[in-house]
């Protein structure tokens, strides 16, 4: 780990303190053109000794903007400072996790993974377009059945059709027979250039695909494709748990990923991180920006800085050895509450290196899924499974109580 270090706290919050003092003050300077300000005294408690301690609730009140993308160009002078936090958080996920070479990725927080996917799908629409003067028509979207539905969001929003894989009904694995077969159809009806969702866990099942499979038959068609791994659930867990995950950078058929700050990371509302390699975000720039000192490169305009120092906090109180001992933490539970199904020979689905575990909802009385929370599948009617999610609240005593339940009925 090049960049993933653990500061003490004294140390996160005087790297906090300078990143905001080289932010704007719009207390005492003359900038006189910014439309932003740090938040309402008249309205918020904006000062008082309980700051010293709270560097985030600090960052808030600040307000800097991080607008744009700080891996490529100029950036706007006046949020320097949470800027480049932001660039240090890139730097742990891009390089440290996910393997890329120093200076060979670009990215941005983005507001969460839902930007972030269809981020990625807008560069691969304009490079088609551009590389290859391609028509709308002759692109494609594949994914599997259990992707997130913000593919089709993107799907809608890009005007590029979108087509689901079949999965196995309990592996969750795409069935490649099947990949195969509308791989071909689709060629035939005229798509040349495909944009592959690849999922590092899917929401419902925790399941991970594996994205030479889909690269291995586009390449069998000839075709052209683009691969981006939605990492939003599994990006802070699978490639930490997986140490030997060719999911990443150093595998080439993997151009760009999501992962979201605000699920496993615990961040605020609003941390979805986007990253891509080198080459591919400038597709996206627009040109119109020009009030905007640097590229416009992103999909959102105006997002929060604070945001930004937030993930940088979380990933620095921990450095990787201290996250790494917390995910482990949530494995063990999810394999000790795999092994209590297992004896109560109740079937479920479970990826090995992740904390999701689906179980076949013929196995769970309703109300007690109701009861204890979990998620089922579907809300209208013919549900298959529900999940549990083992997250830092999730106990043993609480996953304890539900098997226990699960016992008597
Ligand atoms: C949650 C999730 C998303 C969407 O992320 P938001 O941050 O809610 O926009 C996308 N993909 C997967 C796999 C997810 O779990």
């Amino acid at each position: 780990m090049k960049y993933w270090k653990k500061y003490s706290k004294e140390k996160l919050i005087q790297r906090i303190d300078e990143a905001l003092e080289s932010t704007v003050d719009f207390q005492n300077s003359k900038y006189l053109g910014y439309p932003v300000s740090k938040l309402d005294e008249n309205v918020f408690n904006t000062s008082g000794a309980f700051l010293n301690d709270s560097p985030l609730l600090k960052s808030f009140i600040a307000n800097p903007n991080n607008i744009g993308c700080h891996t490529l160009g100029k950036s706007e002078e006046a949020f320097k400072g949470s800027q480049e936090l932001e660039k240090e958080v890139l730097k742990v996920l891009a390089i440290d996790i996910f393997k890329s070479k120093e200076d060979a990725f670009d990215g941005y927080i983005a507001t969460g993974g839902t930007e972030a996917n269809i981020q990625a799908l807008w560069i691969y629409r304009n490079h088609f377009k551009k590389a290859y003067k391609a028509s709308l028509n002759e692109m494609v979207i594949l994914s599997s059945e259990d992707t997130h539905y913000s593919v089709h969001k993107g799907s809608n929003l890009l005007s590029v059709d979108a087509v689901s894989i079949p999965v196995d009904f309990n592996s969750r694995e795409i069935i490649v027979d099947e990949l195969e077969a509308i791989v071909k159809n689709l060629v035939s009806e005229g798509k040349k250039y495909f944009m592959v969702i690849s999922n590092m866990a899917t929401t419902m099942f925790g399941s991970v695909d594996n994205p030479d499979v889909y690269a291995e038959v586009l390449t069998k068609f000839n075709t052209i494709f683009k691969i981006h791994v939605d990492g939003a659930f599994g990006g802070f867990i699978y490639p930490i748990s997986n140490r030997n995950s060719t999911i990443n950078f150093e595998n080439p058929n993997v151009s760009s990923i999501t992962i979201d700050a605000h699920k496993m990371l615990q961040a605020p509302y609003g941390t979805g991180v986007f990253l891509c390699r080198k080459g591919l975000i400038e597709n996206v720039l627009t040109k119109e920006a020009q009030y905007v000192d640097g590229m416009d490169l992103t999909m959102v305009g105006s997002r929060s800085g604070a945001n930004a120092i937030a993930v940088w906090m979380i990933l620095f109180s921990y450095g990787y050895y201290g996250w790494f001992e917390r995910i482990n933490t949530l494995l063990l539970r999810t394999e000790w509450f795999c092994n209590q199904l297992n004896q109560l020979n109740i079937e479920y689905f479970r990826d090995p290196f992740m904390n999701i575990v689906t179980l076949k909802s013929e196995f769970v009385p309703e109300a007690i899924a109701h009861k204890y929370g979990l998620v089922p599948e579907t809300h209208n009617g013919n549900n298959k499974w529900y999940k549990v999610i083992m997250m830092s609240h999730v106990e043993i005593e609480d996953l304890l109580k539900f098997i226990n339940e699960l016992k008597k009925s």
